[in-house]
C-alpha cells in the first residue's frame, strides 16, 4: 500500500496557519509518517504604503524576525509534537528554501496553504504555485478562503 514517508508543513504564520497545520498533522498521522515544519524569513520584507511598496533598509531584520519566528514556530511544533530536529527556520526566498529543504530531506509531501501573504488575488499564491511547479514530490495546497 502506498504511504507518505515524510510530510513537510510550510507555514508563513499568517492567520490561517492552524487549518493548514491541522491538515498536515492529520495526514502525517494517517500515514504514520514524521511531520516536519519549515518557516522562511523573507529576505526583503516589503510593506505597502500610500506611495507603493517600501523596503525598510536600516533595521536588523534578520535578528528581530528570527527571534519572533522562533518563538512562534517552537510553540506550533510543541502543539503538533514535532521534534526539534525536524524544525527549519531559515532566511531567504520562501519558494527556493522550501524546495531545497524538501529535496535535501527526502520529503515526499509538502503541505502549503493555497494563499498566504503573496497571493490573495490569485487562484494559488505565488509561493504555493512555485513549490507546486518546481518540486519533485507531491504538494497539497490546502484551500484558504
Ligand atoms: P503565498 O504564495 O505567499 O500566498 O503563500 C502560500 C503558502 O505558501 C502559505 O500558506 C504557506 O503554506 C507557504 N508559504 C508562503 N510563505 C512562506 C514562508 N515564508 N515560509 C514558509 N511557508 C511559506
Amino acid at each position: 500500500m502506498f504511504r507518505y514517508k515524510h510530510v513537510l508543513l510550510a507555514t508563513d504564520l499568517t492567520e490561517h496557519w492552524e487549518h493548514v497545520a491541522e491538515c498536515a498533522h492529520d495526514l502525517a498521522c494517517k500515514y504514520n509518517a514524521p511531520l516536519s515544519i519549515v518557516h522562511i524569513i523573507d529576505n526583503l520584507p516589503v510593506t505597502e504604503s500610500l506611495y507603493g511598496p517600501i523596503i525598510p533598509l536600516e533595521i536588523d531584520l534578520t535578528t528581530h524576525s528570527l527571534a519572533s519566528a522562533q518563538n512562534k514556530i517552537f510553540a506550533i511544533a510543541q502543539t503538533l509534537k514535532i521534534d526539534k530536529q525536524r524544525i527549519w527556520i531559515k532566511s531567504g526566498t520562501p519558494r527556493l528554501e522550501i524546495i531545497r529543504i524538501a529535496k535535501e530531506n527526502d520529503i515526499d509531501l509538502i503541505v502549503v496553504g493555497s494563499h498566504g501573504r503573496h497571493g490573495f488575488s490569485l487562484l494559488l499564491g505565488s509561493t504555493a504555485n512555485s513549490v507546486l511547479h518546481y518540486t519533485v514530490c507531491d504538494v497539497l495546497a490546502v484551500r484558504i478562503h
